[in-house]
């Protein structure tokens, strides 16, 4: 039976899982798809049309890196003649200049540059891509020749949270008129590294003062977004704007999702675009009903005054931390497996706490 969802606004393609670069906070799952995996070319361009039939209008071309796939361009081409606003979600390597003007050409109205770090040594180390800097620098240089409307992606986490002020200078220096600063959040690879990655309380609240200040100094110069990590806000985030309500993932093999980390949460089966349209899936699929609305919540969330706010936060950090996608988020003060959640924080932000970093080799 067709439900009454809302229609989606944006789809995250994640085009392909490949990636030069190894981040130990990447938030990807544990098992990655394939090149042999990924969907073809004419595959994309069948979804993208049906995305934009559902009415989608935003598509964010990711991964992995996108520049892996030698059809970005045709791809974009694709997304814009199907009427789709789109942004291109890099690390940079890859794209030469050359691929980066036919990008233009084509009409791709966006990138978002993803940043390891302020300085070679600290970016090359937590990218663990030696030169990966250096070249991401000329690629910027290149965006910003040519143009593109910039935003510049920084993940903040222990081992860089200091960097924050140079971090924003480098977004000005750069050309981008918009900033994301997101606080590492634990999905995927990134659950690995948690004990190393994990900021401490003073870190965050001394972050939350430069942001403060920031956002003032550089009013009408630089849009910042700052994601504090929410491991230590008293509420959790509404993931994803609300389970299948504003937003939907299609991975590099073609698997529908609500939300990133969906397939995290065991039970649920999720179609594939290459076997449903994209309609049917967004409308119909049991997975995309599982957390629709409120009916799902527990009692806690279902009588709070806040269920439309935060709609009972994440479904797959409930199922990381507590075991169980159904519970309240424990990020919530109110929820019974919030002292889990601060009794771990307590012991990963201990001073002796500092474990290597663990990174994937693709
Ligand atoms: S987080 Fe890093 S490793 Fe993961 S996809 Fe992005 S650039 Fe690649
Ligand atoms: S009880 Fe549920 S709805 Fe209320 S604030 Fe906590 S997570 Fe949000």
């Amino acid at each position: 039976m067709r439900g009454m969802a809302d229609l989606p606004l944006a789809m995250l393609a994640e085009l392909t899982h490949r990636c030069p670069l190894a981040c130990p906070y990447c938030s990807n799952p544990l098992e990655l798809s394939a090149k042999e995996a990924e969907l073809s070319t004419e595959d994309w361009v069948r979804i993208f049309g049906q995305a934009a039939d559902l009415g989608v209008l935003q598509l964010h071309l990711s991964g992995g890196e996108p520049a892996s796939r030698r059809d970005l361009l045709d791809l974009v081409i694709a997304a814009r003649e199907a009427g789709l606003y789109t942004n291109l979600i890099t690390s940079g390597i890859g794209l030469t200049p050359k691929r980066l003007e036919a990008l233009d050409e084509a009409g791709l109205d966006h990138i978002q540059l993803s940043v390891q770090g302020v300085t070679a040594r600290m970016a090359d180390h937590i990218g663990g891509y030696k030169g990966g800097f250096d070249r991401k620098m000329h690629v910027a240089d290149h965006i910003a020749r040519i143009g593109f409307p910039l935003t510049l992606n920084a993940v903040m986490h222990r081992q860089n949270l200091e960097d924050l002020p140079a971090t924003l200078e480098m977004a000005v220096r750069l050309g981008a008129r918009r900033i994301e600063v997101a606080c590492v959040q634990f999905q995927g690879w990134a659950l690995r590294n948690r004990s190393a990655l994990q900021p401490t309380r003073d870190q965050v609240d001394q972050a939350k003062e430069v942001i403060r200040d920031a956002i003032s100094t550089y009013r009408g110069q630089l849009v910042i977004d700052f994601v504090p990590p929410d491991y230590y806000s008293d509420f959790p985030k509404a993931c994803m704007g609300g389970w299948g309500s504003t937003g939907l993932n299609v991975t590099p093999d073609g698997t529908v999702l609500p939300c990133h980390a969906a397939e995290t949460i065991p039970g649920l089966v999720f179609e594939n675009a290459k076997d449903k349209p994209l309609a049917e899936v967004w409308h119909d699929s049991p997975s995309f009903n599982a957390f629709r609305g409120t009916d799902w919540m527990p009692e806690l969330c279902r009588t709070c005054d806040r269920r439309d706010v935060d709609f009972g936060g994440c479904r797959c950090q409930a199922m990381a931390i507590l075991g169980d996608a159904t519970a309240t988020d424990p990020v919530c003060r109110k929820s019974p497996g919030r002292p889990l959640l601060d009794g771990l924080l307590a012991e990963e932000t201990l001073p002796e706490v500092a474990p290597d970093l663990v990174y994937r080799r693709i």
